[in-house]
């Protein structure tokens, strides 16, 4: 009896990203071409830069049965935003990885030998893809992101945005032996001005 199959990765229960694999029916060489796009679950990134929550996850993916378990190949691709590490302006581009992730079928070999963090398994008729790509985007995702590549910073002394501020910006050096002085002579109050 033929079975109706979504071709999308719209998940009856479990994970938003949970992909129904029951056409596979365990045949090695069995494959389908997964190609959607599915509000990310959740931020998904490093501390400075991320993928937001509810925006489109590209999936093009191919998903194989092989002999003891499920092949998922293929990209992912996002939009992210963020802040440049250096100067702290807001940043939006995309990132674009490449997945490759071992489902195993319960009951397998591989199944018997590896940890679930090593290889994922085949819970029912699916397979998660969240953490994959949790993990796949953590390592694609620059740890210091920056606006450009020469982007100079921030002013270490008044904190102002260098790339935006004038190009004459910055401030009278004074000589720390000369500092001192400075203070001394400072006319702090009136009565210690020398007219
Ligand atoms: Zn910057
Ligand atoms: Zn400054």
């Amino acid at each position: 009896m033929a079975r109706q199959h979504s071709q999308t990765a719209h998940p009856r229960r479990g994970s938003p990203l949970a992909v129904n694999i029951a056409r596979l029916r365990r045949r090695p060489g069995a494959m389908f071409l997964l190609h959607d796009v599915l509000p990310s679950p959740s931020r998904i990134g490093v501390e400075l830069i991320g993928i937001q929550a509810g925006a489109p996850l590209e999936l093009d993916l191919r998903v194989e049965s092989v002999s003891e378990g499920v092949l998922v190949t293929g990209t992912l691709a996002a939009p992210t935003a963020g802040e440049c590490s250096r100067c702290l302006a807001p940043l939006h581009g995309r990132v674009e990885v490449d997945l490759t992730e071992l489902f195993a079928y319960p009951d397998t070999l591989t199944d018997a030998t590896t940890e679930e963090d090593e290889v994922g398994r085949v819970v029912g008729d699916f397979v998660d893809l969240e953490q994959p790509i949790i993990d796949a985007v953590g390592l694609g995702l620059p740890f210091s992101p920056v606006c450009r590549a020469d982007c100079p910073g921030l002013c270490p002394r008044c904190g102002v945005a260098l790339a935006a501020a004038k190009p004459s910006h910055h401030h009278d050096e004074t000589d720390p032996r000369w500092a001192k002085l400075g203070a001394m002579l400072r006319p702090d109050d009136d009565g210690a001005r020398r007219e």
